[in-house]
């Protein structure tokens, strides 16, 4: 993904050095407020997800689990994207079989991405279903999440 792109523009690096320091610092923050373990396997994939340049498949990332280049085992990293899913660090896009993490604050939350075809980046925004919710939960549905998948190309793979 993002290997053929040639807009220089439409590539978007993660988190380095202190930014990357501060993001994980936050996760451990809102860890303790819930009383949840930020635990080494959790605390190393988000660590990845925040420091890769666009969405990661989970076999990208048991192949850069270890710093000294040993992979992990892939339950380890199954378990800890379960974890960061479920407290909201963290997202799956379907389409692309593959994880980004949550770029808004707060809580869990219903998920949009707007995904480019080229670069292959998934910029995420939060969209406004309290609509669509409400007449689902009057014909019954108890919906569990929502998450929408845009598809193009972004402002920067526009250009040629
Ligand atoms: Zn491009
Ligand atoms: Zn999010
Ligand atoms: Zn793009």
């Amino acid at each position: 993904m993002g290997t053929e792109c040639h807009h220089p523009d439409g590539l978007h690096p993660g988190l380095s050095g202190a930014d990357l320091g501060a993001a994980l610092g936050d996760a451990e923050r809102r860890c303790d407020a819930t009383r949840e373990r930020l635990t080494p396997p959790r605390r190393r994939v988000l660590e990845l997800l925040l420091g890769a340049d666009g969405p990661m498949k989970a076999y990208d990332l048991i192949a850069a689990y270890g710093a000294d280049g040993e992979p992990a085992k892939p339950p380890t990293v199954y378990r800890a994207l379960e974890f960061l899913e479920r407290l909201g660090f963290a997202h799956r896009i379907e389409s692309l079989n593959a994880y980004v993490p949550c770029r808004i604050e707060g809580q869990t939350h219903q998920a949009a991405f707007l995904i480019c075809e080229c670069c292959g980046t998934a910029k995420e925004f939060e969209p406004d279903f309290a609509a669509e919710l409400e007449a689902a939960a009057h014909a019954g549905y108890a919906v569990r999440a929502v998450t929408l998948e845009a598809r193009g190309l972004c402002p920067a793979c526009q250009a040629d």
